[in-house]
């Protein structure tokens, strides 16, 4: 049961988390089992036989998410990567993906190196211009997989006019949703087709657990990966899916802060001297920033600076006192990575260099600690640069 027609914060905190019946519990309980007992052959309580299949705690979590994203059903999986795997436990070989160039760099590892294997055909190509896509497209393709913004460049895909084209030849398109979370991007409301996320990141929002989850717009997407939770077993545990019951509660007070604050680290480092290039959708030079306000109802914490070389960005996370080293992004805590050496490594020195990513880039999912003292953080590291 959703709460279809409430405002968003109603929806995380209501929607899948509704008091438990036997005790009133508010908070969803953690159905810890394996199994189910049955009172006769053949008749499971409610239709819980094993949790490979189904679990309560999960279902909660799948209806949650599904309201979220305004999907007809969710299904969640181990971690991102999870999904990304189920995903494309969908297609079969010698379906063609037309995907982003800058992807990353695990989906682009696992499309290369695992199902390209398989027969699965993938085409990379800029998708900020959607006739890229139109051109991209062959008669078995199947899907198209954007990531908007994308890992680190943040550029941005036009998901409406990439939906037309893909389904103007009967191709669908799922869109990795990560950067924003549905409170600022929907692309099932702007025709994509399905929604990936890593709930890793801003959806549990708290560094402490990891998952994927792919929100479905037709029944028979839900079914065919209820399916593959079924037949190949990458589920979420029922504590992961608490985790995340837990953390999307404040999913919204987060990205509200985490929008605030991630515009004043942008705007101060537009500003600094040793900082050569600032890419953040809210900025006005980002060469999509009318895109980013029509599509986006906030731009977020995600921003990728250019220190100009290896040794500076060295130099500058030596120093970190408040923001955290680290891979990953959208915790509460402010996290700085290196793509060149961490999430895209994958991608190696010629793709890299293909798409823009430098060695001297960082990369900061700017939390919602005190803005001042991420900013005194930052500015003390910078001076070491
Ligand atoms: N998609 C994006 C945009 C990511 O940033 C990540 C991880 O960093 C993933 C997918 C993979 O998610 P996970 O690490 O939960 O497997």
């Amino acid at each position: 049961m959703t709460t279809e027609h409430k405002g968003f914060s109603t929806r995380a905190i209501h929607d899948g988390q509704e008091p438990e019946a036997l005790t009133g519990a508010v908070g969803v309980p953690i159905y810890a089992t394996s199994t189910y007992r049955q009172d006769e052959l053949g008749k499971p309580r409610l239709g819980y036989e094993y949790s490979r299949v189904s679990n309560p705690t999960r279902d909660r979590l799948e209806t949650n998410l599904a309201s979220l994203e305004g999907g007809v059903a969710a299904r969640v999986f181990a971690s991102g990567m999870a999904a990304v795997t189920a995903f494309c436990q969908m297609m079969t070989a010698r379906d063609h993906v037309v995907a982003g160039d800058n992807l990353y760099g695990g989906t682009s590892r696992f499309f290369n190196q695992v199902m390209a294997k398989f027969g699965v055909i993938f085409t990379y190509v800029d998708t900020r211009n959607p006739e890229n896509v139109a051109a991209a497209m062959r008669s078995n393709t199947r899907y198209v997989f954007l990531e908007t913004p994308t890992n680190p460049l943040m550029a941005l895909t036009d998901i409406a006019e990439v939906s037309a084209v893909a389904h103007a030849i009967g191709a669908k398109v799922i869109v990795d949703n990560t950067f924003m979370s549905p409170y600022f991007q929907r692309p099932l409301e702007l025709g994509a087709d399905m929604v990936l996320h890593s709930t890793t990141k801003f959806l549990n929002g708290h560094s402490d657990g990891l998952g994927g989850v792919i929100v479905c717009s037709t029944e028979e997407q839900a079914a065919d990966l209820a399916f593959l939770q079924k037949a190949s077993g990458a589920i979420l545990s029922p504590f992961e899916s608490w985790l995340i019951l837990r953390g999307v509660k404040t999913l919204a007070v987060r990205m509200k802060q985490h929008d605030l604050n991630g515009r004043a680290v942008a705007e101060y480092l537009q500003k600094h001297p040793r900082v050569e290039k600032v890419i953040y959708p809210g900025l006005a030079q980002h060469p999509q920033h009318e895109l980013a306000k029509r599509q986006m109802k906030g731009f977020g914490s995600m921003i990728t600076i250019e220190t100009g070389s290896l040794e500076n960005v060295k130099k500058l996370v030596k120093q970190l006192k408040v923001c955290v080293l680290g891979e990953s992004l959208g915790g509460v805590e402010t996290l700085i990575s290196h793509p060149a050496t961490m999430t895209h490594a994958a991608v190696g020195e010629e793709g890299r260099a293909k798409i823009g990513l430098t060695d001297g880039m960082v990369r900061i999912s700017v939390g919602i600690e005190d803005v001042d003292d991420i900013l005194a953080d930052l500015e003390q590291a910078l001076a070491a640069m």
